[in-house]
């Protein structure tokens, strides 16, 4: 196969800035400088994944602004290859307006720009990519449509789905549950997809496996993930790496590029989880999304 990992998702502009107080209706208040960084889950999946060496494409739509150029900068830096990143005419690249309240909470808006034009058709087109690929990694940045149409090609060529359904709908779509091996999901996306309330990372992920996904995990932040795969039956526990973190943005894609590159090589689900929990431990010690994705030199 010509890639380890193909990812089919978003590209943004992160824009961020900090206030001392959230403005209310009709209020302006002043904040610090902006920050510009490239991101969008799609793009930090790959990011990450390019970053510890895995082959890694990125099939995703921008605008052909200077936003645009800074998600593109940001692939090259990490060794993506770029050849499937689409640049749409008069569109303008999907945008994400962050505001850091006092608490380190956020309060965020998404322009999705150029990544609501990225279609069906657009993966068709990839078909011969998703075929050379071994795992293709999707998340739900971009319009429905397109997420079923890529479960839908991977399932023809025979390529591994590793599916991040994130923003979390009400309901996930059963096609994309089913392709899923495995979904990853974070604590508060596994307990609104499973729909039960209480109970374990260990219940949700049972739960989720039977109602259709073929592989489960479920990150748990500083606690690390649990890994249910589908023939050995019984969950791995893996621990979190004690580190101070500074920045936990980007700590799921990380995560996940690094699940996805550990999985192309063949790695099983528990092997594979116990390395990306390495890789988010390290992304959470370092500030921003993308710069903070180690290389496999780093990690060791
Ligand atoms: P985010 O939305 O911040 O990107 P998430 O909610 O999707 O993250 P988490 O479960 O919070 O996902 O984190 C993903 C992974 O990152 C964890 O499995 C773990 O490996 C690592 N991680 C996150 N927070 C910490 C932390 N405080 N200490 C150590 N590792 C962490």
């Amino acid at each position: 196969r010509t890639y380890d990992v193909l990812v089919i998702g978003s590209a943004n502009a992160d824009l961020t800035v900090r206030v001392d107080r959230r403005p209310g209706p009709g209020e302006t208040v002043l904040g610090t400088d902006l920050v510009e960084n490239a991101g969008g889950k799609g793009a930090n999946q790959a990011a990450a994944a390019a970053r510890l060496g895995a082959r890694t494409a990125l099939l995703a739509k921008v605008g052909d602004d200077a936003f645009g150029e800074m998600v593109l900068d940001g692939q090259r830096e990490a060794g993506t290859e770029l050849r499937h990143v689409l640049v749409e005419r008069g569109a303008r690249t999907g945008t994400a307006m962050i505001v850091v309240g006092p608490d380190g909470d956020n309060a965020i808006v998404v322009s999705p720009g150029a990544n609501s034009r990225l279609l069906p058709g657009d993966v068709t087109d990839a078909r011969a990519a998703v075929a050379a690929s071994a795992v293709v990694s999707l998340q739900l940045e971009i319009p429905p449509e397109t997420v079923r149409a890529a479960v839908a090609v991977a399932g023809e060529t025979g390529t591994r789905v590793v599916l991040n359904p994130s923003p979390v709908p009400e309901v996930l779509d059963p096609a994309l549950l089913e392709a899923a091996d495995p979904l990853v999901v974070n604590e508060h996306e596994a307990r609104g997809l499973s729909g039960l309330d209480a109970g374990t990372a260990a219940d949700w992920a049972r739960a989720l496996r039977a109602r259709g996904a073929r592989s489960v995990v479920v990150t748990l932040g500083a606690q690390g993930a649990l890994a249910l795969d589908d023939a050995a039956g019984d969950p791995v526990a893996v621990p979190g790496v004690a580190v101070t973190a500074v920045d936990t943005t980007g700590a799921g894609d990380a995560f996940t590029g690094a699940l996805a590159t550990r999985l192309a090589a063949g790695a099983d689900l528990a092997d594979a989880a116990r390395f990306a929990v390495r890789v988010g431990a390290v992304s959470v010690t370092r500030a921003g999304a993308q710069p903070s994705y180690p290389t496999a030199e780093e990690l060791d």
